[in-house]
């Protein structure tokens, strides 16, 4: 695997409004200090204490999207310095997000992740969850939260029809909050969708950042999220 290589392949596939999040999860520095010198500045990471590691030790210009399940006892860890939170998925979460933002006197970008798969494991919104957010008199008056859009997993399978259904879903999703909610908003603008085994697909269907980590950095030894 060399990692430059794979990212100047992936890159070359990507129209110039999607973003590529290298994610580097359970990776070494030096994995993400090759990328780094290939001119990746956007990586994802899913573990709060690994991040925080990694943030102190790399690079101030690498921009750190946190990709996986956050626990609110974990938020304090990378409230600092996050560039991007994919995967709020309850209301608890995002008060608390805002809560600690705010202690800090910094805002927080956030995206709202929808469960679009089939795996009762994956995590997410439903829409109608995220419609009782967003219109709720709680939200209105969040100051240190800047919600920029929707992120979602699809499942894990081999049926690609299957995988598209999850996407388009996913696009309808956002397109409805934006009438409903965004319409005047410029920074609601993301959909966070496809890894290394679907971003072919998810490019069909309008993503703005995929989420590639295998493909760049060759498999991760173990397969936690
Ligand atoms: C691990 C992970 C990825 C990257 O997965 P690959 O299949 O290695 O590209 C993307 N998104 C989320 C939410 C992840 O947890």
């Amino acid at each position: 695997m060399n990692v430059a290589e794979n990212l100047n392949r992936i890159k070359a596939e990507l129209p110039t409004n999607v973003q590529l999040v290298a994610v580097s999860k359970t990776k070494p520095e030096e994995d993400i200090m090759e990328a780094y010198k290939a001119g990746q500045r956007i990586f994802g990471e899913s573990h709060a204490q690994e991040l925080k590691q990694k943030y102190a030790d790399l690079p101030k210009d690498i921009q750190w999207h946190f990709i996986g399940h956050l626990q609110t006892n974990k938020i304090k860890y990378i409230i600092d310095y996050i560039s991007l939170i994919h995967s709020v998925d309850s209301p608890l979460l995002l008060q608390a997000i805002n809560k600690e933002a705010a202690k800090r006197n910094v805002v927080a970008n956030c995206l709202l992740q929808f469960y679009i798969a089939t795996e009762e494991t994956k995590y997410g919104l439903s829409l109608a969850e995220a419609r009782q957010i967003l219109e709720s008199d709680w939200f209105k008056t969040m100051r240190n939260i800047r919600v920029c859009g929707v992120m979602g997993v699809g499942s894990f399978t081999n049926d690609i029809q299957q995988t598209h259904r999850e996407f388009a879903n996913l696009k309808e999703t956002f397109d409805t909050l934006k009438a409903c909610y965004f319409s005047t908003s410029s920074t609601f603008s993301q959909i966070s969708m496809g890894m290394s085994g679907d971003y072919h697909i998810a490019l069909e269907h309008g993503t703005t950042m995929v989420r590639i980590g295998s493909s760049i950095f060759g498999n991760r030894i173990y397969t936690n999220k």
